[in-house]
């Protein structure tokens, strides 16, 4: 199968070709990003008016751009996937009616794919990985710990109840006069900094839900760096570092639950257990390094994507596609419409037909 994917869900115009063999393995064939960073960051994060006229003006070059990267026209394509939530409503409108405008015209079957099924299914994609595994996405709008079954089957096992982490990268860098997106800055001050000099709350440890909570983290922060006015660059490593720390440690205890639940729930079942992390933050070296641990000391796989397949992109949103078509499951209709919230573990097949 080759399918066309187009993401249009935040602050990154996508479009990509990818094949997924008759095996189940898949390929990328052409694959372009344009990030609207710049335009953004003048105003410290994403203005959806601003993002939904880039996405107009982008996004059919792009496609273009895509489908001659890959080497092949509109016939050779199988399907269209295109991201209709969750995500900024007008975003989600531009590229999901340029989905649904190709489908037509093609008369090709065009999948309306959840942004985050794109995140789950990726290691999929990169690594072959079987089912079942579990998932953290952490990314400026999201940070969940998913359960990911089969193709459309997943169960949300934790969830953030306030801020997504890369959102508390964000506010603290904000707080602290570091440019946006924060998390890049964080982690590029946090090298130089002390990690034990500010002890930071870390929410929810020790409780047996899965859950997540970050914006104690951003409060503890700016009393912190009130209470050392006036700050110096050394105050903001080692606040950074601190951060960092608070947030390894709340990761530990959070997704080493998850990491025995699953083995506990597959017990026998499942030869090599594994966790993929996906999302921006996804970026971070001590997560990163954290997370690594945590798996080697519990037996399980550690699987990173490469970063430009973490962050937002439309392979993903074509391999979503590729693998409803493989798995038997409907296109949508024509009139199916976006969706600015639409969490991830709800029914899939009851999902069927929504928005008419
Ligand atoms: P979503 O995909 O949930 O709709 P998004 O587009 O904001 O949201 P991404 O593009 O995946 O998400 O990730 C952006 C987030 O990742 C930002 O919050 C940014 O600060 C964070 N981030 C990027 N690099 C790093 C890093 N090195 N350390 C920590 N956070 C990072
Ligand atoms: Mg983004
Ligand atoms: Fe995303």
């Amino acid at each position: 199968l080759r399918i066309l994917g187009i993401e249009t869900s935040c602050d990154e115009t996508a479009a990509s070709v990818v094949l997924r063999d008759e095996s189940g393995r898949g390929e990328i064939l052409g694959d372009v990003v344009l990030s609207q960073l710049e335009e953004h960051s003048l105003y410290g994060g994403v203005v959806p008016e601003i993002a939904a006229r880039a996405h107009v003006e982008a996004l059919d070059t792009l496609i273009e751009e895509a489908l001659m990267r890959a080497g092949v026209t509109l016939s050779d394509i199988d399907a269209i996937a295109a991201t209709s939530g969750p995500g900024l409503i007008g975003g989600l409108l531009v590229g999901l009616m340029t989905g649904k405008a190709i489908a037509r015209a093609s008369a090709k079957p065009l999948y309306a794919i959840n942004h985050l099924e794109g995140h789950a299914l990726t290691a999929r994609l990169t690594d072959g990985l079987p089912f079942p595994y579990l998932m953290l996405l952490v990314s400026g709008g999201h940070t969940q710990l998913i359960l990911v079954k089969d193709v459309g089957v997943y169960e949300r096992w934790g969830t953030t109840i306030d801020d997504a982490l890369g959102e508390a990268f964000d506010k603290t860098a904000k707080l602290l006069g570091l440019p946006y997106p924060g998390g890049p800055a964080v982690e590029r001050a946090a090298k130089s900094g002390n990690p034990d000099r500010f002890s930071f709350p870390r929410p929810l440890v020790g409780e047996a839900r899965l859950d997540f909570s970050f914006s104690g983290l951003k409060t503890a922060v700016r009393q912190a760096a009130q209470s050392i006015a006036p700050v110096t660059e050394q105050d903001i490593a080692d606040i950074c570092a601190s951060f960092q720390n608070a947030i390894s440690r709340t990761l530990k205890d959070r997704i080493g639950r998850g990491l025995a639940r699953f083995k506990e729930q597959f017990a026998g079942t499942v030869e090599h257990p594994a966790l993929v992390v996906a999302g921006g933050v996804a970026a971070n070296q001590t997560l990163r390094a954290t997370l690594q641990e945590l798996c080697d000391r519990n037996g399980f796989r550690f699987i990173a994507p490469p970063l430009q397949l973490c962050t937002d992109n439309a392979a993903m949103i074509a391999w979503a596609g590729a693998e409803r078509m493989a798995a038997g499951l409907p296109a949508d209709d024509l009139d199916v419409a976006p969706r600015s919230r639409w969490p991830l573990d709800a029914d899939a097949k009851a999902l069927i037909g929504f928005g008419k």
